[in-house]
């Protein structure tokens, strides 16, 4: 053994310094199998996959050997989480107790994007009264003078305002296309900058997917150099790195940029090419010049969302998104759309071509920096539509969409087929050691789906992959009861909504404290709940409705103080809620949560698998189903004293013949069928 490995045995040991030192902490052998087997990947410079049942202290697990590793070693270890909490969780709990009880002084740092931090710059614009601000905004502004004063970090995570002042934030926010750079005065006390050169010095780097992956985009303009990569929450990185890596043209990034350049405000023209006219008078008709092209690009991105919007209304489609198809490329309506996109490229390029003329002329000046910086966003906008337009269209391995926002075409988006395969050229082959980790990854205990999809295959054939399988510490079978109704009709028949509909109003009304039900469709939530809502509040029974009775923390909140209550939620509630205890006594799963095969993201795997003349089903919506089931499932049992039921309401789980890969993917062996008739009586004893 040697002394790196010895120390882990010193920390994770039942008598270990964990054990003793830190209140509370209880003995668990799982995680203690985990924690060695990460401590080989560092120093065998291999990958692992593994899952981590819920309740095993995962990020313990992995936490404390990447500090170790990065003292002895001196190399940067990064830790990457796909949402806010847990990336939170790491750096204000669980990094400051580990630095409390072990022997070593580390460091560590949280990586954000920049619109999280206060831009100097900005905020001494508004006190020296260089920019006017509204009433509202003003208030937000005072409310946070004091903060501003004070931070050492500048993150707005500091602040704890209400959202509707909130809202103000980006008044203040770092920003891209507002950075002076060099020529910045404030660049010295800059909390972005301040943030980035920490980073150079950290051990540890705590950052979340969304960053890693920009940063990857942007040939790593922003994290330091780094050989070592935990990626927690792995399950979801497939599809976070499908979204990230994609190219999106949205038409209100685009009016953003030209309106943050002109607009009238009550016949009040207003932006920076005001500013511009006002200090240098001299250049007037070259700024007439670029007004005019801004206004052209206006009216042709107007026409060709309208064209878009137009054409999917009369396909009547319902989603948010539209996979385009080769007929669609051969529709009228769309060579209207490339007409209007070919006229829409040529005055940008004459748009470009103005601005890089006044950005020499202003050389040297601060407002040459930021319509440089205007200037590089456009540019960017330009080559992406390029891209999608005249190269994605015809590819053969990428898909390209549309997507929709209140009611409107909004974006026009591609993205490669081959996530894993970039992952892989971009991401791993850069790495020494890689660890990925979720309490959801294999299914019907075996990870080959995940490390095929993930583009890990290749690394798995060199025998560089190792696998780890820790099931929760916690007894499901004497923790919980699932229920499955097998006289439910299919999810697909008419009678569907009508059976849902009675077995939830008997269910709802009897149920205990807390109970939460899950849905995959807004639409069938919305119409179930209206018919529920008056027999379940004439009941006095709290009844919260995700979006309807406020965002996914304000229904949170409400439904955790409330007794008995009721919450209906969709994808978000599927994974990373932490309801634990009386917080939530019954789950109820309407339907399996199959993807829409329309969805960009299932269009691509189902392209992916068809070019390789493999069964998309059996490769990506199974197992992927089967991860998001288990997420769905594991939100019920969160500790050892919780008690509770689960009832699912679609039969095909216990009909169909690809019900065993999700029954033997969940950590519940028990499933008990149940006739709608005899549900009631049956959950009695569990509520
Ligand atoms: S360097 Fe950029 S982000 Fe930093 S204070 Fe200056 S303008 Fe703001």
């Amino acid at each position: 053994m040697n002394s790196l490995e010895k120390q882990i045995e010193d920390i994770f040991s039942p008598q270990g310094i964990l054990v003793q030192q830190m209140p509370g902490f209880q003995y668990r052998k799982e995680q203690h199998t985990m924690a060695r087997g990460i401590t080989r990947v560092f120093q065998e410079d291999a990958f692992l996959v593994a899952e981590a049942g819920t309740g095993i202290g995962k990020s313990y697990a992995y936490l404390v050997p990447a500090i170790l590793w990065a003292r002895q070693e001196g190399s940067k270890v990064v830790i990457s989480t796909r949402t806010r909490a847990l990336q939170g969780q790491i750096v204000d709990h669980d990094l400051p107790e580990l630095a409390k009880i072990l022997n070593q002084p580390f460091r560590y740092m949280e990586a954000k994007g920049r619109e999280n931090y206060l831009c100097w710059n900005k905020y001494m614009n508004i006190l020296a009264g260089r920019r006017e601000l509204e009433d509202e905004a003003l208030d937000f502004f005072q409310a946070v003078l004091t903060w501003a004063e004070s931070t050492d970090t500048g993150d707005r995570k500091e602040l704890s305002l209400p959202g509707d002042k909130m809202k103000y934030w980006p008044i203040l926010a770092a920003d891209r296309h507002q950075c002076l750079r060099d020529l910045c005065p404030y660049r010295d006390k800059c909390f972005r900058l301040k943030m980035l050169k920490q980073l150079e010095k950290a051990d540890l780097i705590v950052s979340n997917h969304a960053l890693l992956l920009s940063d990857l985009q942007m040939d790593h303009s922003i994290l330091p150099q780094y050989e070592h990569l935990i990626i927690d929450e792995a399950h979801t990185f497939i599809r976070v790195s499908f979204e990230q890596l994609s190219r999106r043209f949205a038409y209100q990034e685009l009016q953003r940029i030209l309106r943050a350049l002109f607009h009238k405000e009550r016949q009040v023209s207003k932006g920076f090419l005001m500013h511009l006219y006002a200090v240098y008078p001299n250049y007037k008709s070259m700024l007439d010049e670029i007004r005019s092209y801004m206004e052209q690009i206006n009216a042709l991105s107007a026409s060709y969302f309208n064209i878009l919007d137009g054409a999917m209304r009369k396909a009547g489609e319902q989603s948010n998104t539209y996979v385009l198809t080769a007929q669609d490329m051969e529709a009228e309506w769309f060579y209207k759309v490339f007409d209007l996109y070919l006229e829409w490229q040529q005055t940008m390029h004459a748009l470009l071509y103005k601005m890089n003329v006044l950005v020499k002329e202003l050389d040297g000046e601060e407002d040459g920096v930021q319509l440089e910086n205007f200037r590089e966003v456009l540019q960017e906008i330009s080559d992406t539509v390029f891209s999608i337009m005249e190269e994605d269209l015809q590819a053969h391995d990428r898909v390209v969409w549309i997507e929709w926002y209140q009611g409107q075409a909004a974006a026009v988006c591609s993205a490669s087929i081959f996530s894993g395969e970039n992952l892989a050229e971009k991401l791993y082959s850069q790495l020494r050691s890689l660890v990925m980790v979720s309490a959801t990854l294999a299914v019907n205990r075996s990870f080959d789906n995940f490390i095929q999809r993930s583009g890990l295959q290749p690394y798995a054939d060199e025998e560089r992959v190792l696998t780890l399988l820790e099931d929760s510490p916690f007894d499901f079978e004497r923790q919980a009861r699932l229920f499955v109704v097998e006289d439910m009709p299919d999810p697909g028949h008419k009678q569907f909504n009508t059976e849902l509909i009675k077995v939830l109003h008997d269910v709802l009304l009897k149920a205990g404290e807390h109970t939460l039900v899950l849905f995959t469709s807004r639409k069938q939530m919305l119409e179930v709940a209206s018919i529920l809502r008056p027999a379940l509040e004439s009941q006095d029974i709290r009844f919260l409705v995700q979006n309807e009775d406020g965002d996914f923390d304000t229904v949170m909140a409400e439904f955790k103080k409330s007794s008995p209550a009721v919450l209906f939620g969709l994808e978000t509630f599927w994974e990373g809620i932490d309801l634990k205890g009386d917080e939530l006594t019954c789950l109820v799963i309407v339907k399996l949560p199959f993807r829409s095969p329309q969805e960009p993201f299932s269009s691509a795997w189902d392209r992916y698998y068809r070019l390789q003349g493999k069964n998309s089903f059996q490769h990506f919506m199974l197992p992927d189903t089967a991860v998001r089931f288990k997420q769905g499932i594991g939100r019920l049992i969160r500790s050892e004293e919780d008690r509770g039921a689960i009832i699912v309401l679609d039969s095909r789980l216990v009909r169909k013949k690809y019900g065993r890969v999700l029954q033997n993917s969940i950590p519940i062996k028990e499933i008990i069928r149940v006739g709608k008739q005899e549900l009631s009586t049956c959950l009695e004893p569990w509520l």
